[in-house]
């Protein structure tokens, strides 16, 4: 079923070995899927829709690697049935199962029933129940020395992780997207204080080119990676700082959910009520923890 395509202009070719297959700069729904080719095998990092629709990639693919157990990093799996997929144990269970990556995502069932069609119908999901499990430090060698290095930074995921491809020095770094929308830890799977861990881990790693999943697509250098990640990280913060200004008054949730912390006032998402709870929680949460803010009676909040 899969297919040798050719390059397009839109493709990004990183030294001998790697490229960055994207569509439509790398914008939701579509995304940067890595193409690394050795000498005795060839990997894919997250197929996204641009791959589904282009039918293959432009070598043969004999693994799948994920980055994370989200609808659009596996849009593509579909085309290689032959290729074994490999993820972060912590986010198997949203590649083995329709059902499992729904209990990642955590939504309300009226819109797990509609996200569900969604996920089928335009990111062709397709099950994956053989697929493998990997952890932090795993290396896949392809052959030539050439080799991809597991870097485990969860936080967006239980399981997120980027991949270092070595001796090339591309890190790719998936949903770290370097977006000015900044970190999302807004689903089940998700938690704040591992983002900032793994953003933390980010800024050890010393390679050539940074590619993202979304949005930026290449980063050249470290220092340009760094001033990218400050921008990245700083919108935590200004959550944080947006979340205690309100709080200056006394608040129950569901009015600070109402305020968003993420999404803009007039965005329509369809889970956008469930993104702002738990972002909204998590913040509250550390906040309640260091003394920042007090429950001064039940459901009500106030900062100090
Ligand atoms: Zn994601």
């Amino acid at each position: 079923m899969s297919s040798v395509t050719p390059f397009l202009d839109s493709d990004l070719r990183l030294g001998r070995a790697v490229a960055l297959i994207g569509a439509e700069e790398g914008k939701y729904p579509a995304g940067n899927s890595l193409l690394v080719v050795g000498a005795d095998t060839s990997v894919l990092i997250d197929p996204s829709v641009s791959v589904f629709d282009r039918g293959g990639a432009p070598a043969p693919v004999d693994r799948i690697l994920l980055s994370h157990a989200h609808e659009d990093h596996m849009a593509g799996i579909g085309v290689f049935p032959d290729a074994p997929v490999h993820a972060h144990h912590e986010d198997l269970l949203g590649v083995r199962s329709l059902d499992g990556l729904m209990e990642m995502y955590g939504m309300t069932p009226e819109h797990d029933a509609i996200f569900r069609d969604v996920v089928l119908d335009e990111f062709h999901f397709t099950e994956r129940p053989d697929a493998c499990g990997f952890a932090d430090g795993d290396r896949f060698d392809l052959g030539g020395g050439l080799r991809v290095e597991v870097v485990h930074l969860p936080g967006h995921t239980r399981g997120h992780c980027g991949f270092l491809v070595e001796p090339d020095g591309v890190f790719f770094v998936a949903d770290v997207d370097l977006s000015s929308f900044g970190p999302y830890y807004g689903d089940h799977w998700s938690d704040l204080e591992d983002f900032e861990a793994a953003l933390a881990r980010c800024r050890e790693i010393d390679a050539r080119w940074y590619a993202t999943f979304h949005h930026k697509g290449i980063v050249e250098g470290r220092a340009e990676f760094l001033t990218a990640l400050d921008a990245f990280e700083a919108v935590i913060a200004r959550r944080e700082r947006r979340l205690l200004d309100f709080l200056a008054e006394p608040r129950d949730f569901p009015e600070i959910v109402a305020h968003r912390l993420v999404y803009r006032p007039g965005v329509d998402i369809m889970w956008a009520d469930e993104t702002e709870t738990r972002t909204a929680q998590r913040h509250l949460v550390r906040l309640l923890r260091d003394g920042q803010v007090h429950e001064i009676e039940p459901g009500r909040y106030r900062a100090a």
